[in-house]
């Protein structure tokens, strides 16, 4: 299939690794030009040239915190009116909500929900009047079944999920959709060290630990980033112009309900 994206632009943000970064390069494939964002230079710059020395594309590295003003604003600079807007930031951390004061709900509520209303707010007029747009917000499966222990997560991308909602059904009549792409386990940096820290705490040896996790997921295994990348350039292709408002959960079948 054709998905009929080349020449598009896209922003993809938090996308030096993992799960941002299969996305970037899932795009990157079917010929559309990067802006890819992260915090670190030198893990972006290398994400950068490996992306362009296997598609060709046009990359252009943005390091900034996204969640900040000041980052969104270059990463904005970068791209002038993207096509595509791939939404994505660190995960908050996990505890207990006794613990948490207003700083850490700030925290997890700019990262996890305001950043992306604010970049879709900076760009999704001009999709609009160009009557092509697509966004996808990179969330979690917290948002269909909430994690206990990530209340932080299960709250500020709930958020997000509900603002989202009202909004694609404004947009979809303009060709512009938003959707979101609910990862379970994937195997990213994050991953193994959420793994690597259940190891430690319960002193079992991480091996056991890994295979513990897999063993219980109904794939039997955690889904390769790739897979979620894929997904999502999908979601962003000109054949999914009817698909807004929904969100896609990925976890190798883990979530029991029917619907
Ligand atoms: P990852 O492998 O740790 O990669 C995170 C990426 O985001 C890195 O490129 C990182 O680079 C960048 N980043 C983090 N904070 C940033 C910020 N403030 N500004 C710009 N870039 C930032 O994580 P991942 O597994 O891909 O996870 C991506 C998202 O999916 C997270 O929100 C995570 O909570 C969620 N998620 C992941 C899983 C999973 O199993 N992998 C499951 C559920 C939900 P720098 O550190 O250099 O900025």
């Amino acid at each position: 299939m054709d998905l009929g994206l080349q020449g598009r632009r896209a922003i993809v943000c938090a996308a030096s690794k993992g799960l941002g970064k299969a996305c970037a390069l899932s795009l990157a494939r079917e010929g559309v030009d990067l802006v890819i964002n992260s915090r670190s230079q030198d893990v972006l710059e290398a994400t950068a040239d490996e992306i362009r020395s296997e598609t060709g594309v046009t990359v252009t590295p943005v390091a900034a915190d996204i969640t900040t003003e000041a980052g969104r604003q270059a990463v904005l600079a970068a791209c002038g009116d993207p096509d595509i807007l791939i939404n994505n930031a660190g995960g908050p951390p996990p505890g207990d909500f006794r613990d948490w004061d207003r700083d850490d709900w700030i925290k997890a509520v700019d990262a996890n929900m305001l950043t992306a209303i604010f970049m879709i707010k900076a760009t999704v007029d001009s999709m609009i009047d160009r009557k092509f747009g697509r966004v996808v917000n990179i969330t979690s499966a917290a948002v269909k079944a909430p994690i206990e222990i990530l209340g932080l997560s299960n709250g500020a991308r709930a958020g997000l999920t509900g603002f989202c909602a009202g909004l694609s059904r404004k947009t979809v009549a303009h060709n512009v959709t938003i959707n979101g792409l609910l990862p379970g386990p994937f195997a990213t940096d994050r991953y193994f060290a959420n793994i690597r820290f259940q190891a430690e705490k319960s002193g079992k040896p991480y091996e056991e630990v890994l295979a513990a996790r897999e063993a219980a997921n109904p794939a039997g295994r955690a889904g390769d980033p790739a897979e979620f990348g894929d997904a999502c350039a999908f979601l962003c292709s000109a054949r999914a112009g009817f698909i807004t408002g929904q969100n896609l959960l990925m976890d190798g079948g883990s979530y029991p309900g029917t619907l």
